[in-house]
């Protein structure tokens, strides 16, 4: 396993589509222990192959206190959103900036696993809120696009001053 470099936003390629996997093969299952690594070493809940610069549809989540919940999402699509719930949200590739998103409280998802199956899941609370987060990193979007033009003119100006007082 290896550590993979994590994206900051405003980093264009954080707005990149992310493709279908095609084939859940040895490499794909690579990508997904290398981005478990990733998301526990930062440390995160939740890690889309897009914030590690891969377009493919690939998500790693664990919202479990002990962090021994590892959950893969391949090819995931929201089969059902019902309600509305509102969290306050962070991201890897934002680092410092959290701010109050309005989400589906409850979802119906399916996706395949590493074996290249698909299962169907029903979420609520953080873990549905994380889903949705990761399928929106999938699609080139991240949790700052639901803020006010003002906010996000402000987080780039506070994350490029971060950029340049780290390098
Ligand atoms: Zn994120």
């Amino acid at each position: 396993m290896s550590r993979l470099n994590i994206i900051n936003y405003p980093d264009r390629r954080l707005y990149t589509i992310a493709k279908p996997v095609a084939e859940v093969d040895a490499r794909i299952r690579k990508l997904v222990a290398d981005m478990a690594e990733t998301m526990y070493a930062a440390p995160g809940i939740g890690l889309a192959a897009t914030q590690v610069d891969v377009h493919e549809q690939v998500i790693v989540i664990d919202t479990s206190e002990t962090r021994s919940d590892l959950r893969v999402f391949i090819n995931p699509q929201i089969l059902k959103a019902e309600g509305s719930s509102v969290h306050e949200e962070g991201c890897l590739s934002v680092p410092g900036i959290y701010d109050r998103i309005t989400r589906a409280e409850r979802i119906t998802v399916s996706a395949l696993n590493t074996e290249g199956e698909t299962f169907t899941l029903d979420a609520d609370d953080l873990l549905a809120v994380c889903i949705q987060h990761e399928i929106d990193h999938l699609k080139g979007k991240v949790f700052v696009d639901y803020l006010s033009p003002l906010k996000q003119a402000r987080i780039k100006n506070k994350l490029k001053k971060h950029l340049r007082e780290t390098m």
